[in-house]
């Protein structure tokens, strides 16, 4: 009854990182397992608020009850926006894990104290941590999503305290581990302004963390959303801006219906291509959060002065930051070179249907969306060695459907047999895609502030472990003639294209 109407998105993306995965098991540790988060007056802070807020978006979307204790008046604020992300979760008093925010003790039996300083996230399993009081939500964010990635792997992990994070201090600004405190002498400014207009592209998981952050930030400027898609039931998964009500909204919409503290947001909602169509290729600042390797190469290919990129994959999660297009460092194309047969789609579905031999007949259907007929679904059947009677529910919908629903969603076959997912039916957990997200949208702010790194560097992070240390790396190009970026045409033409802007500076 608790569990949210997406509870099998949820499913799906624990299914897909998670070892001999059962969801009777995975659903009655659901069940059985309250979470919870308690904080004191800490929660008056910026930071303080921000945490246990952005905390409670993430974790209301998975576990059907949540313990909220602390002061009353933001202990129901907090609730009400759980109860707005799934109306069917159940508050309860007291908690199994949960995360301490502020000088409380051991509110839970399993406690991960949570805090943060401006850029530095911080997390502890035995002392409470500090909260600042900086308009900076890049810290409480981090500790925030770190936080999150520590509950799953202590509800769903038996050797989870292996992985536990204790004494991490991890700073957005480096975006790695960090030993002392971050200091950044120009985010003292009390406002963080963005020159020139920046484009957001995908306001999906990754792109609503991203949005989050930055309207939450003390930030200046305008930015643009790209994306063509309505948010569906499935999204609400991972959307952090998104509740219960928000099902058929507009991506873009939603994003740009966000109060911010100064930053201008401007809804487009288009495909890539039609945007740049439309609105030129003049942008010099671009954020990817997006699903296809090719939509990043054309986001490359408009030859932007500066690009963030984020992505998330089974089990990991990634932040690129490319300042200077054509130099040693790689660009966003050379990280998405197809280096082996990519299969296509229809090849993808009949493998997963185990009907090799109606591969012609399966790109028609995907190509016409045309409603699937009984002897079809009987050919499937017969195929995968399943009674027809499963299949039935999908006759008169479309292949796309069976393919996403029954295979990938386990409505045919259960979660857990379908075998490791490819990358184009991968399901993030949200606070996978969230934690990839904030950092997207600190790069852009780094950048804004002189802070970007001198070539192009990657963070990975693996969020079934523990932190790691020297995440951050260089990330060189190949220079093996492959890329956009070995071409000297578009060399010439990115170095043609920011050269004026150049000499013009100085004198602004
Ligand atoms: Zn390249």
């Amino acid at each position: 009854m608790a569990l949210a109407a997406y509870y099998g998105r949820g499913a799906l993306a624990a299914a897909q990182v998670l070892d001999g995965f059962d969801e009777g098991h995975f659903r009655a540790r659901l069940e059985q397992t309250p979470v919870g988060i308690a904080f004191d007056e800490a929660i008056a802070t910026p930071e303080g608020h921000a945490l246990a807020e952005f905390l409670t978006r993430m974790a209301a979307r998975l576990y059907p009850q949540m313990a909220i204790s602390g002061p009353t008046t933001p202990a129901g604020e907090l609730a009400s926006l759980a109860r707005a992300i799934n109306p069917a979760i159940e508050i309860t008093s007291d908690a199994t894990v949960g995360v301490a925010i502020g000088k409380i003790a051991k509110p839970f039996p399993t406690t991960f104290h949570a805090g943060a300083t401006g850029w530095d996230g911080l997390l502890s399993t035995t002392r409470p941590q500090p909260v600042g009081d900086s308009q900076n939500p890049f810290g409480a964010a981090v500790a925030a999503c770190l936080s999150a990635a520590n509950i799953f792997r202590r509800v769903f992990l038996p050797d989870w305290q292996e992985h536990a994070d204790n004494k991490l201090r991890f700073s957005a600004w480096t975006q790695d581990r960090a030993d002392r405190p971050t200091r950044v002498t120009r985010t003292a400014r009390s406002q963080w302004r963005l020159d020139d207009d920046v484009v957001l592209v995908g306001v999906g998981a990754i792109g609503n963390a991203a949005l989050w952050a930055l309207a939450n930030a003390p930030a200046e400027g305008t930015l643009h959303l790209v994306d063509p898609q309505d948010i569906e039931l499935s999204n609400l998964q991972r959307y952090v801006l998104a509740t219960r009500d928000d099902e058929g909204r507009s991506k873009v919409g939603l994003g740009a219906a966000l109060e911010t503290r100064g930053l201008t947001l401007v809804p487009h909602q288009l495909p890539l291509a039609e945007f740049l169509a439309h609105h030129g290729y003049a942008w010099s600042h671009i954020l990817l959060g997006l699903d296809t390797a090719q939509d990043r190469r054309s986001a490359q290919a408009s030859l932007p002065r500066w690009i963030g990129n984020a992505w998330t994959q089974p089990g990991d999660l990634g932040v690129s930051t490319h300042p200077h297009f054509g130099g040693p460092g790689a660009c966003v194309a050379c990280l998405y070179l197809p280096s082996h047969h990519v299969k296509n789609e229809d090849e993808i579905v009949a493998q997963a249907l185990s009907v090799p031999h109606l591969q012609m007949d399966i790109r028609t259907l995907l190509y016409n969306g045309t409603p699937l007929e009984h002897t079809f679904l009987e050919a499937v059947a017969a195929a995968l060695g399943r009674p027809v009677d499963s299949l039935a529910p999908f006759e008169g919908r479309t292949i796309r459907d069976l393919y996403v629903e029954g295979i990938c969603g386990g409505a045919i076959i259960p979660l857990g047999e379908a075998g490791h997912p490819s990358q184009d039916i991968h399901v993030p957990l949200s606070h996978q895609s969230a934690l990839a997200g904030i950092l997207l949208a600190a790069t852009l702010i780094r950048s804004a502030l002189g802070g970007d790194p001198p070539g192009t560097t990657a963070t990975r992070i693996d969020v079934l472990h523990a932190v790691g240390t020297h995440l951050a790396q260089p990330v060189q190009a190949q220079r093996d003639g492959r890329c956009i970026c070995d071409d000297p045409v578009y060399k010439d033409q990115y170095a043609a294209k920011y050269a004026e802007n150049e000499s013009t500076s100085p004198q602004q």
